[in-house]
């Protein structure tokens, strides 16, 4: 497969991160596409604690698979593979080409901005002109404190950006440099709201752009369905094994059989 029409914005990685780029992306109306190879980094850890709206935890595996559902329902598309490469192909009209390789062979995305979120490979970015930072084992890529790289159109967020090596702060980052991406992609927007009916119009204002206003029917059934599907995620245990680190095991996923 080779994709002829530029994506609005490629998300590169499906961690926490991307997921939650992806996620504010799509809401936006931007056409995202999220190109993930392996596994989120979260996936190793044993029982997530501190992640908000889960007071007695969650598991780490069901957590990620609720992220991938939730840019789903909102509209990102989700490619696996590995992006190789990254050229540079507009300037003042921000244009991009990534290699991936998948399963099939090698495949060609093109998008007008990119968002870097893979933890912990940032070599495809390489002859990008972005700023790299390599630090012992680890490279790190320099961004403005909305996500902004040094080059327009290419933004980076989650633990790549060396912010805390938490779940919900890669979370709230990738948000931010989504919202910035929205921004500068000079697409509407005022704030990803979902509000009561006539909270905006009832007080002589427009529905503002990305926000929506919705009766207490269309509440009713978006509750009756959040409901059905968090019960059909959280019926039965997670069935994929509990991971460790990749070296500790002979497995690249560092899957533990319990
Ligand atoms: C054992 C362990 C336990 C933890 N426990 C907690 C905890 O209890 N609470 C907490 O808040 N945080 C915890 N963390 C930290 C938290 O998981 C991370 O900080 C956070 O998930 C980072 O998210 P991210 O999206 O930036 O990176 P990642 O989740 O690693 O996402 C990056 C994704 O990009 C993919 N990728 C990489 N390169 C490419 C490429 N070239 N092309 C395509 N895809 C690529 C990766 O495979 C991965 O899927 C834990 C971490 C570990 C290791």
């Amino acid at each position: 497969m080779s994709e002829t029409n530029p994506r609005d914005a490629l998300v590169v990685g499906g961690g926490v991160a991307g997921l939650t780029a992806a996620t504010y992306l799509a809401r936006a109306g931007l056409d995202t596409l999220v190109v993930n190879d392996g596994e989120p980094i979260v996936r190793r850890n044993a029982h997530l604690e501190n992640v908000p709206g889960f007071p007695a935890g969650v598991n780490s595996r069901l957590f990620t698979d609720l992220l991938s559902e939730q840019a789903d329902r909102n509209g990102a598309d989700r490619l696996t593979g590995r992006v190789t490469e990254l050229d540079v192909l507009g300037d003042d009209d921000p244009l991009f080409r990534a290699t991936v390789e998948t399963d099939d062979g090698e495949d060609t995305v093109e998008a007008s901005r990119v968002v870097a979120a893979s933890w912990s490979d940032a070599s495809y970015l390489e002859d990008t002109g972005v700023d790299l930072r390599a630090a012992g084992s680890k490279t790190y890529v320099d961004v403005d404190d909305l996500g902004r790289t040094a080059v327009p159109g290419i933004y980076a967020a989650g633990r790549l950006t060396e912010i805390y090596h938490q779940a919900v702060v890669a979370a709230g980052d990738a948000a931010e440099t989504a919202i910035t991406l929205v921004h500068d992609s000079g697409t509407a927007f005022y704030n990803d709201w979902v509000a009561p009916a006539g909270y905006f119009t009832d007080r002589g204002r427009e529905v503002p752009p990305a926000c929506e206003e919705i009766d207490a029917d269309e509440r009713e059934s978006r509750e009756r369905e959040s409901r059905e599907v968090m019960r059909e995620f959280f019926a039965e245990p997670h069935d994929e094994p509990q991971r460790t680190h990749p070296s500790l095991v002979d497995d690249e996923l560092g899957r533990l059989d319990e």
